[in-house]
């Protein structure tokens, strides 16, 4: 992770913007990337890329590797008639998470800029928003507002909005200026570490193999997956679709006293989520080649918590499901990874892929 190289494609997958249903930019740097480290590639009709090793051996079950494009998002309900914009989250987020801040709004014609805003502080009871919630006496230790409570002022009126293409249903994200990571002691800090970390990780387990010129027995389909935050619809798709038994996802895995897991350099080996198990064979195994690579490994079981591999098993599309974590503080917020996380999971998923 600290090699220039290594920060420089980090910060361009977390750059680009992907929110669910509209993951353009994460999927044209994905579908680049993947190019020269596959022997095939395609993107499928939901928008999922796709790209195809085939392995060395016929007759083995090919093994489908998913990481989402998509990020934490908001949505447009409505245009007031002051410009400002009512929206709504795509996947889990409280409005706290984000915060006051700049936002990007992708109209149909143009890219315009707004502020995520709660309103004023300074204010009494008859001001709605901050003071609704948070009454006078009791300053910080009221109600979180809720999405209803925040606006995105544009400072556009209705009619220019209208012109930029901006209408119920267009997307609003992070603003590129939040988006730098930010690196400090043994860690790297930033928004949507979910799951561009896990790009990440997939495409340096891919170039490992690539430079050491190993070929796995199996064919490999890396699939970067539509849509997982509001419900894992790409990866059902590709799980459907794609040859193969076995549907393995990599994701965040929560950093809790709850679950046993710290903040390290150790992989996650996850055994259940609140929508399935995972195939303890398959997780017995990542656990046991973990700890023969000496990346001490993790274990855990998640509580609300649902990736692409549980979400395609509960609909059937796939055989058997697992899942390989990195260690997340704030996960679905600012979050914070060990620098040497993502390297250990790409070794660890390298290794499984090679057996
Ligand atoms: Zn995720």
């Amino acid at each position: 992770m600290k090699s220039e190289e290594n920060i420089k494609l980090l910060q361009a997958l977390v750059s680009a913007r992907g929110p669910s249903g509209e993951e353009d930019e994460v999927r044209t740097l994905c579908h680049k990337q993947l190019k020269s480290l596959v022997d095939d590639t395609w993107i499928d009709p939901a928008g999922n890329v796709i790209g195809k090793i085939s392995g060395s051996e016929k007759n083995l079950e090919a093994i489908r590797v998913m990481v989402h494009m998509d990020e934490l998002s908001l949505i447009v309900k409505r245009i007031n008639e002051d410009g400002s914009l009512r929206v709504n989250p795509l996947g889990g987020i409280f409005p706290f998470t984000f915060g006051q801040g700049p936002v990007d709004i992708l109209g149909d014609n143009e890219l315009s800029s707004g502020v995520l805003s709660f309103g004023c502080m300074h204010t009494s009871k008859e001001s709605p928003t901050i003071n609704k919630m948070v009454p006078e006496e009791n300053r910080g230790q009221g109600k979180t507002p809720v999405w209803a409570d925040v606006t995105v002022v544009t400072r556009k009126t209705p009619s220019e909005l209208k012109d930029a293409g901006v209408h119920p249903g267009t997307r609003v994200v992070i603003a590129q200026s939040r988006r730098q990571l930010h690196l400090f002691e043994d860690c790297v800090a930033g928004y949507f570490l979910d799951n561009r970390a896990a790009i990440f990780i997939a495409l340096t387990a891919l170039k490992k193999m690539h430079s050491s010129k190993r070929k796995p027995k199996r064919d490999i389909y890396f699939v970067a997956t539509c849509s997982e935050e509001i419900g894992a619809h790409g990866a059902s798709y590709a799980a459907r679709t794609l040859p193969g038994e076995i549907t393995l996802a990599v994701d965040v895995g929560p950093v809790a006293k709850e679950y046993q897991t710290v903040l390290s350099p150790s992989p996650i080996v996850v055994y259940q989520d609140s929508v399935a198990l995972y195939d303890k064979e398959i997780s017995d195994r990542l656990m046991f080649l973990g700890k023969t690579l000496g990346l001490e490994p993790q274990c855990a079981i998640w509580e609300g918590y649902g990736s692409d591999a549980s979400l395609a098993y509960s609909r059937g599309q796939t055989a058997k499901a697992a899942l390989l974590c990195f260690p997340v503080e704030n996960t679905h917020g600012y979050e914070i990874t060990h620098q040497k996380s993502l390297e250990q999971c790409a070794t660890l998923l390298e290794a499984y892929l090679l057996e």
